[in-house]
């Protein structure tokens, strides 16, 4: 085919804690031309996990009908989980598939489409999507933080991922925020994913109820099975609503997770020195509440000069930041 528009269409998959959420984006001008979207199940096996992925894809290829020319150059794909990015398998993904062990997901998705496939970490391919298109284009040196089921985190300069020796540079979430403070995730204690993630903040306010207080959510969060596989939570647009009906208990449980969220931007602003820092994610998008006060925090805690030469803005492309830059990987696993 003609050689121009060769690797300008490609297909993003943003697997997630809560979704799997496909789309086909046009790379010259990053816009998302058609998408899909599935719930996860942790419960899945292997095979339900790419059947929802090939379900996703499916759909938003539909959506975007394509003309006969424009064809997929590339897949990629962002998970939430331990990824061998240059064999591209799925390496582990406790959250999302217990059951889900060296999958060779790039391979299977070759297979099925007939075009290069890639996977990385979640994040860092939001981050990716945040560089080219969204909040950080321009932006030499940023710092992405997403807030969800938990807190991931990416460095970007120059428009590219900074890897760091082990390729995790960025995990902002296990950033310790509180000396031998509450148990993180991954074993360590007092990190910010602890105090700051969708997962914390129901858990915190569970810990409320228990002493006797009430909320809007009460009855919602009863339903809750604490320490279930994938880590139970409430949804950020259910936490959105408790802070617009001005529920006394959710307002302080996010204002609590919001200073600690500032204390670990105001660490990253100390360390790094960033121009800016992008924050997304589900409770960043629902809740102006969390990056509000977290925002002016951070500011105040830092040194002053990194402090004042840094901004701290929302992410750009919303929901699709994963989607864009699991794109903007397929196209260079095809070599566009
Ligand atoms: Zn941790």
């Amino acid at each position: 085919m003609a050689g121009k528009d060769r690797g300008r269409y490609a297909l993003g998959v943003d697997f997630g804690g809560t979704k799997v959420l496909a789309a086909v984006v046009d790379l010259h001008s990053g816009k998302v031309l058609g998408t899909g979207k599935k719930k996860t199940k942790p419960d899945d096996g292997p095979d339900e996990l790419m059947e929802r992925i090939y379900g996703t894809a499916d759909q938003a290829i539909a959506a975007a009908a394509l003309e006969k020319k424009e064809v997929i150059g590339g897949i990629g794909v962002g998970i939430a989980g331990q990824v061998d990015a240059e064999r591209g398998v799925l390496r582990g993904a406790p959250n999302l598939s217990q059951a889900t062990v060296d999958l060779p997901m790039a391979a299977l998705l070759t297979e099925r489409y007939g075009v290069p496939a890639a996977l990385r970490n979640d994040v860092q391919i939001a981050a990716m999507g945040e560089a080219a298109f969204g909040a950080g284009k321009g932006a030499p040196d940023f710092v992405c933080v997403f807030v969800g089921t938990g807190v991931g985190g990416a460095l970007v300069r120059n428009g590219e991922l900074v890897p760091g020796a082990a390729g995790t540079a960025g995990e902002i979430g296990h950033l310790t925020i509180a000396a031998d403070g509450r148990l993180c995730g991954c074993g360590g204690r007092g990190h910010l994913e602890a105090y700051a993630s969708r997962t914390a903040i129901t858990k915190a306010l569970l810990g409320e109820l228990r002493r006797g207080r009430t909320s809007v959510l009460s009855d919602m969060l009863a339903e809750i099975k604490e320490n279930e596989p994938g880590g139970a939570a409430l949804r950020s647009g259910i936490l959105a609503k408790a802070v617009a009906a001005g529920d006394e208990l959710v307002v302080e449980t996010i204002t609590d997770a919001a200073r600690y969220l500032g204390l670990g931007l105001s660490s990253a602003i100390n360390l790094i020195s960033p121009t800016r820092i992008i924050l997304g994610g589900g409770v960043i998008e629902a809740v102006d509440l969390l990056f509000d006060f977290a925002a002016a925090r951070a500011k105040r805690e830092s040194l002053p000069v990194p402090g004042a030469a840094v901004a701290i803005v929302r992410a750009g492309l919303g929901d699709n930041s994963g989607v864009v830059g699991a794109a903007i990987l397929g196209a260079r696993a095809a070599g566009a």
